[in-house]
């Protein structure tokens, strides 16, 4: 069993992915392997950096469990890019730890059955997320990255709506209260794990594994 097969057996990303309609139709054609036999290395913290084919789910970085970072080929890894990921990879090493640090901020999980199906089938999986999908900001606001066309759904053109569980509105800005603790026009208001790992990979520049742990340690003690 090779790392790819051995983290779908882990999580189902794949599985999901083609059982899903809409999450189908977004990766027809996609190749989701690895790019050669000299795709798989030693990444930071024990972590391992698979180079995939350049469209394996549409080019864009993502991690795989136990501990893989999936980078498509010749894609340019920034240092911010490669710590957004190494966090992932932490928080499927540290789950407890942030969720009770999700929950200190404010974000409550949502059952995937609460989520209405017509906004559900549209939502895009993600597998930094998939064992956890939902969460309510002030458990109110449940943000879902939706998959703008229905009939040509594409992994790059989603957007992030607020199901209002209060209202059952579907809200196309962030609360304000959202905006005032993670900032304006967040690029991945998705989720408390994207949000984390973008607000702390800006703020942070990670020369060694030991300083990250160390850094992310006293955020999440
Ligand atoms: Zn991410």
């Amino acid at each position: 069993m090779n790392e790819l097969q051995f983290a779908e057996f882990l999580d189902g990303y794949r599985t999901n992915c083609s059982k899903d309609t809409l999450n189908h139709l977004a990766r027809k054609g996609h190749a989701y392997t690895v790019m050669d036999q000299n795709s798989v290395k030693e990444g930071p913290g024990g972590s391992k950096l698979i180079t995939m084919y350049p469209n394996a789910d549409a080019g864009l970085p993502h991690t795989r469990p136990p501990n893989l970072i999936c980078v498509p080929a010749y894609y340019n890894l920034t240092n911010e890019t490669l710590l957004h990921e190494c966090l992932h990879i932490h928080q499927r090493n540290q789950k407890s730890k942030w969720e009770a640090y999700f929950s200190k901020q404010g974000w409550v999980p949502v059952a995937e059955s609460h989520v209405p199906e017509r906004w559900r089938r549209r939502v895009r999986l993600n597998p930094d997320t998939l064992d956890s999908r939902f969460y309510a900001w002030e458990n109110r606001y449940v943000p879902l990255p939706l998959f703008e066309r229905e009939d040509r759904p594409d992994l790059r053109e989603c957007v992030v709506r607020w199901w209002d569980q209060r209202s059952g509105g579907l809200l196309s800005e962030p609360p304000p209260s959202f905006v005032k603790a993670f900032g304006a026009n967040h690029p991945q208001a998705e989720h408390p794990r994207e949000v984390s790992a973008v607000n702390l990979s800006r703020q942070f520049r990670m020369s060694t594994w030991d300083e990250l742990e160390a850094y992310v340690g006293k955020i999440l003690s």
